[in-house]
């Protein structure tokens, strides 16, 4: 496509500067704009908290001594609802103290005066930063939700919702008879003695013995097998045990 759908298509990312004074709030505002990022100020702690809200920033840069609310207590309020990158502004040694100890919940902290490139360099940083924490996760969900389904064939279980399809109608399970077909297909083509199942499977519950691993395989069989007394998936192997085959 050619030509370009206006800044706001394109931004590097939202960030919401809170700064009461009004020199310092523009000069940032002016070279955040001109760095491609979508910038909003304010100049009052309590109005910052609601802005944070409002506005959804990317990042927020805020000032410590502001009207209204401090900057320790916007971040304070601010990290019990997000975990939006906070970049603190400090004029003193002593607020630098109480940021670098971390108690606040800010990210990183500048010390005025400082250089609008330094600035810049930073807030990329810490967009950066959080745009590989969050490829990170949507790598880790997309992962787990591939996890959750074993197959074989056209048998399909779902671990999550233990939902079973066979050529995508759906079998119903007892929990048990569940759990031994999710175990045996994660170990397909291994052989499993009965014993081996009901320590594995069942665990050392009291009232069984391995002739209700013989039940509960005959109990599958009759819902996941074509033939239940020729069984294609679930094979005995004479004189060891079982195993999932197809
Ligand atoms: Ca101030």
């Amino acid at each position: 496509m050619i030509g370009s759908g206006g800044r706001g298509a394109e931004t590097g990312g939202k960030v919401l500067v809170v700064e009461d004074e009004f020199s310092l709030a523009s000069t940032i505002s002016y070279n955040l704009k001109r760095e491609g990022f979508d910038a909003h100020t304010c100049a009052r702690g309590d109005e910052a908290v609601k802005a944070a809200a409002d506005y959804v920033p990317d990042l927020i840069i805020l000032d410590i001594m502001l009207p209204g609310m401090d900057g320790f207590e916007v971040c304070r309020k601010i990290r019990r609802s997000s975990s939006v990158p906070i970049l603190m502004l400090t004029a003193r040694d002593e607020e630098i103290d109480r940021v670098v100890g971390l108690e606040i919940g800010a990210d990183d902290y500048l010390t005025k005066p400082f250089s609008m490139r330094e600035l810049i360099a930073r807030t990329r940083a810490m967009l950066r930063r959080r745009t590989l924490l969050r490829e990170e996760l949507v790598t880790a969900e997309a992962q787990e939700a591939r996890d959750e389904w074993l197959e074989s064939d056209d048998l399909r279980v779902n671990t999550a919702t233990r939902d079973v399809f066979l050529a995508d109608k759906p079998v119903r399970l007892r929990p048990k008879e569940f759990d031994l077909l999710t175990f045996l297909l994660k170990h397909k083509r291994q052989v499993f003695s009965a014993e081996r199942l009901l320590d594995l499977v069942w665990g050392y519950e009291a009232a069984v013995d391995t002739g209700t691993v013989s039940v509960h395989v005959s109990n599958l069989r009759r819902k996941i097998e074509r033939d239940a007394s020729r069984p294609q998936r679930l094979e005995t192997v004479r004189g060891v045990g079982y195993r999932f085959v197809r």
